[in-house]
């Protein structure tokens, strides 16, 4: 029989009765196929345990913090095995470190590298269902990891990948991938297909529906992903390679974040190298930089730097800059309510005019543009946080995505 990989969210196993109502799936599943399932925690659980190390101290060690939050994992897992063997069907749960799945990298944002096949391929042929616990890894000096938030996509596509599963299903709240988020937007359509170029843009520009890293790994290992209901049996998405779709739209989705930052260096020395020496301590400490945007200086000698981190880099960020003496600005300002509204499609790439478009659909409802960045498949425009809701609406209306 072949393999299928099954993942259910924090929401689709948020309660008893929902994991009673995913055990039913399961079973659907194993007539047909052997079924390894990947849990995510019980939703609420993986927040409420960090909201717990941070109230023992904002700086909580990170080889601690992989160690707690690893831990909502291990109660759905075991619930869910739980009731499956109340059914009746063989199941057991597996936690990484049992398996092994061994990670690389450092804690919180660790990667799978390997994982040990042994022990599941045995269990499967006597007839048992694995139930794995997702987002926890165990690297090479036996330390618990965890792969970054959202991390069960990633465990159950390297799941995937590593038994050549036959199909990988992503069962989650919502019906599929969707044009926009469905829950900010109730005209936002459900997508049939979709590109791993086109997933992976919005899900790393805000689209949380699949974890970005997820997506590459999918591309990289070719593995078609089907993200579907777990309150509804409807046919959902598939996200495959860009040959096996036929799409004659310009764009394929929209995605906002609400987490980024935008800082201002007013009055900088227009000189070679220094854009350099601002961005190299902040690459030091980790932190991401994302948009930038640099004034042409009027007299040639000062120049306006801006540029976009997350929320939660801002005062380690500030900090950094007062702290570098060979940083020279006049000013510092910041501001924390700023989102990014992107729009993606690789039908871009052939339709000129694109960019005219959204620029004037957005200045006909009166958003101010700050800033801009562009790659061939998506343009993004950071705004102000209150403008996101009417950007995404009338983004949607201009490109025709409720059609
Ligand atoms: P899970 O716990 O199943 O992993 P997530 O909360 O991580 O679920 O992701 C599902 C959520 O993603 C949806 O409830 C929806 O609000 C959000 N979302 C954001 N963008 C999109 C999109 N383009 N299509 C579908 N859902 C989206
Ligand atoms: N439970 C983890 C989180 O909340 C992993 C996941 O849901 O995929 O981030
Ligand atoms: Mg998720």
């Amino acid at each position: 029989m072949e393999i299928i990989v099954l993942k259910f969210g924090g929401t689709s196993v948020g309660s008893i009765q929902r994991i009673k109502e995913v055990a039913k799936i399961i079973k659907s599943y194993s007539r047909k196929y052997n079924v390894i399932v990947l849990s995510s925690a019980m939703s609420g659980t993986t927040n409420k345990l960090i909201n717990m190390s941070l109230k023992i101290s904002k700086n909580f060690s990170d080889h601690e913090y992989d160690t707690l939050v690893s831990a909502g994992e291990q109660i759905s897992c075991s619930l869910l095995a739980g009731q499956l063997l109340e059914n009746g069907i063989k199941a057991r749960s597996w936690m990484a470190w049992q398996i092994p799945i061994l990670t690389e990298g450092k804690h919180k944002y660790s990667r799978i590298k390997y994982i040990n096949k042994n022990k599941i391929l045995k269990y499967l042929r006597s007839g048992g269902i694995p139930i794995i616990a997702g987002f926890q890894g165990i690297d090479k000096n036996l330390n618990i990891t965890t792969i970054g938030r959202g991390g069960s996509d990633s465990s159950a596509i390297m799941v995937a990948k590593f038994f050549k599963a036959r199909r990988c299903v992503i069962y989650t709240d919502v019906e599929g991938v969707y044009t926009t988020d469905p829950n900010k937007l109730n005209s936002a359509k459900k997508i049939q297909n979709i590109s791993y170029e086109e997933m992976l843009e919005m899900a790393s520009l805000g689209s949380k529906v699949m974890q970005a890293h997820s997506i590459q790994d999918a591309r990289l290992n070719r593995i078609n992903i089907e993200v579907k209901s777990s309150f509804i049996n409807k046919s959902g998405t598939l996200i495959t390679k860009r040959k096996n779709i036929i799409n004659n739209k310009i764009i394929t989705g929209i995605s906002s974040t609400d987490n980024d930052a935008k800082v201002t260096l007013v009055g900088v020395k227009d000189r070679p190298g220094i854009a350099a020496s601002i961005f190299k301590p902040l690459s030091q400490n980790s932190i991401n930089v994302d948009m930038v945007v640099q004034n042409i200086s009027s007299d040639g000698k000062e120049t306006d730097l801006t540029f976009t981190i997350k929320s939660i880099d801002l005062t380690k960020t500030k900090k950094i800059i007062n702290k570098y003496k060979n940083i020279i600005f006049k000013k510092l300002i910041f501001d924390k309510n700023v989102s990014k509204v992107s729009i993606i499609g690789v039908g871009m790439i052939t339709t000129p005019g694109v960019t005219f478009r959204m620029f004037q659909a957005l200045a006909r409802k009166n958003i101010n543009i700050q800033v801009i960045s562009t790659s061939e498949i998506k343009i993004s425009v950071l705004i102000k946080r209150t403008n996101v809701t009417k950007a995404i609406k009338c983004l949607h209306q201009e490109f025709k995505l409720n059609k």
